[in-house]
């Protein structure tokens, strides 16, 4: 068998659908997808808000509460605590299927109904004093943290574990007193490091190893007292490092150096480590995956990112754990044969599920918990369920629905405020046109600074207290931000400046620094093999395939 080329029906790019493919949606009794992978991920990629939090009351308390619900959105939201309560059960909000209306309408009034959970974190995630935290758990004093567990005072992060007094990270665990990094791991006072393990104070760092007090570093193992990898005494080093650090200018001329040094050096083609038979980056402990990103111990799967300890699976888009047979789900974990659903949980055979946790045979449910052959939260016997299920499949696979993700058009959020915009950025007309919704109203506000950027003081010596009673303005964005006592008491101590950009534009500059989730064909600059890497063609980069980058640089 070969590949077959496809047409998305959404964006009209062509995709292939491999020999596995096809294999692996029979196994999945469902037709091939009409979607293109990445309009695939845009879909289910709406359902996840991570990280724009709005102030709104709680629809059953009323406490003002933290949400990932914008207060005007359809939705009835709840505060964690009336969420958990006894008193509402989802199956109160069944209601028989109608053969006469599309499904996906029943489905979208039935979340409407449904109470919503007011972010993404479970009752037992013990956060203390993390209140701005989500899809966050077991967290302590922490600020603006998301996908992130076990970390104590660390603030605007994604994709941390046991992490501390670390600011400004993507996508790392055991760190400390570290500042921007991207996949930094068991490391302490690293700043701005980029795919480094085991370092200690140092800066600007990509791709180094057991390194301590390094400055402009690439490639490095086993070395101290580097800087842009040349040695130095110890008093030189001092010296030179003396004279940057805390200055905002001298520190953005040193990034930009240190960028245009990097280029002289070799890439890896990836960043996977322990796995073999894989494509995509970011990859550990995995085996046979395609096009997959940040994934550990991951089996068999394919176009998935950010889940862990998952096999057997395509599409799915955070969670993961103790996982198989999952098609196009985001934030599934502990589930068996699940398709196109939202945090499904210790279940299996359920099908456009949302939040339905211990259930199994379960099609088009929100919020039940020990649900069984429930269709739209009502209860049927084993036989109706599967007779109804096969009606409600039938007009999906004529809608070229069936297996593919909820339609945009019923996602609990705009395209702006879900995850999709953080990895596939589009402007709000390329967002309108391809069917999605926009967020106008984000929670932020523009022209409200008492302090322009170029009246921040240049070095962090010179800064006072009293910057954090100013709002200050986003060089890039122009969005207002503040700068917490807390968050001034790790710049000072670390003899970092204030950042003069907003939380939101640090994080898309991380995810750039990441790289793309899209592969291209290139060549290894060494030895000619033929690699797939999220280098474009086009990069200045050189980038060697895995044996060339190892057999010179360790
Ligand atoms: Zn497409
Ligand atoms: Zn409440
Ligand atoms: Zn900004
Ligand atoms: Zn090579």
């Amino acid at each position: 068998m070969t590949a077959q080329q496809m047409t998305c029906k959404n964006c009209n790019r062509l995709y292939s659908i491999e020999p596995e493919d096809l294999e692996f949606y029979e196994k999945m009794s469902v037709p091939v997808p009409r979607l293109c992978p990445d309009c695939r991920f845009k879909r289910r990629a709406q359902f996840r808000n991570e990280r724009i939090l709005y102030s709104r009351p709680c629809d059953k308390c009323k406490k003002s509460i933290i949400s990932v619900y914008h207060e005007e959105s359809p939705y009835t939201v709840y505060c964690l605590d009336c969420f958990d309560a006894d008193d509402w059960d989802a199956f109160q909000y069944g209601t028989p299927y109608d053969s006469h209306r599309p499904f996906f309408e029943q489905m979208d009034e039935l979340l409407k109904r449904v109470p919503k959970k007011a972010l993404g974190i479970t009752g037992g995630s013990n956060n203390i004093n993390s209140d701005y935290t989500n899809t966050a758990a077991n967290n302590k004093n922490c600020y603006l943290l998301f996908n992130t567990s076990y970390c104590e005072d660390t603030m605007y992060s994604r994709g941390l574990m046991r992490c501390r007094d670390t600011v400004d990270a993507y996508f790392g665990i055991d760190m400390e007193r570290c500042y921007e990094a991207v996949n930094v791991h068991q490391s302490s006072g690293v700043i701005f490091g980029h795919n480094v393990t085991n370092c200690v104070d140092s800066w600007f760092l990509l791709s180094c190893t057991d390194c301590i007090n390094c400055f402009g570093c690439v490639n490095l193992r086993h070395k101290s007292y580097h800087w842009f990898n040349e040695e130095l005494t110890k008093n030189e080093y001092e010296k030179r490092l003396a004279e940057v650090k805390g200055s905002c200018q001298k520190l953005n001329e040193m990034r930009k150096k240190f960028e245009e040094f990097a280029l002289q050096f070799p890439h890896r083609e990836n960043n996977n480590m322990k796995s073999e038979d894989c494509t995509g980056d970011y990859l550990f402990s995995s085996t046979a995956l395609r096009d997959c990103y940040e994934i550990t111990e991951g089996e068999n799967c394919k176009y998935m990112f950010a889940s862990k300890n998952i096999k057997d699976s395509y599409d799915t888009l955070g969670y993961g754990y103790g996982s198989e047979l999952l098609l196009d789900c985001a934030a599934t974990g502990y589930a068996n044969r699940v398709i196109g659903s939202y945090w499904v949980e210790n279940g299996h055979d359920c099908e456009y599920c949302f939040f339905t946790h211990a259930s199994e045979y379960c099609f088009g449910c929100d919020g039940l918990k020990k649900g069984k052959y429930c269709i739209l939260n009502r209860e049927y016997s084993e036989k109706e369920y599967h007779a109804l299920r096969e009606k409600i499949i039938d007009e999906l696979k004529r809608d070229g629905e069936y297996g593919l993700f909820f339609p945009p058009v019923i996602a609990p959020f705009s395209y702006n405020e879900a995850v999709a915009q953080d990895y596939m950025p589009l402007t709000k007309e390329e967002a309108l046109a391809q069917g999605y919704r926009w967020q106008d109203k984000l929670p932020m506000t523009v022209g409200a600074e008492t302090l322009a950027p170029e009246s921040i003081p240049d070095h962090i010596v010179q800064v006072t207290s009293t910057i954090t009673k100013d709002v200050l303005a986003c060089l890039d964005c122009k969005r207002n931000y503040k700068i917490t006592p807390k968050e001034l008491a790790f710049y000072q101590n670390m003899s970092l400046p204030i950042p003069r950009q907003c939380f939101s534009c640090r994080h898309v500059d991380r995810i750039k620094r990441r790289g793309p989730m899209k592969l291209f064909e290139r060549s290894c600059v060494k030895c000619s093999k033929d690699i797939r890497t999220t280098f474009a063609p086009n990069r200045p980069e050189i980038v060697y395939c895995v044996e060339c980058y190892q057999a010179e640089v360790i």
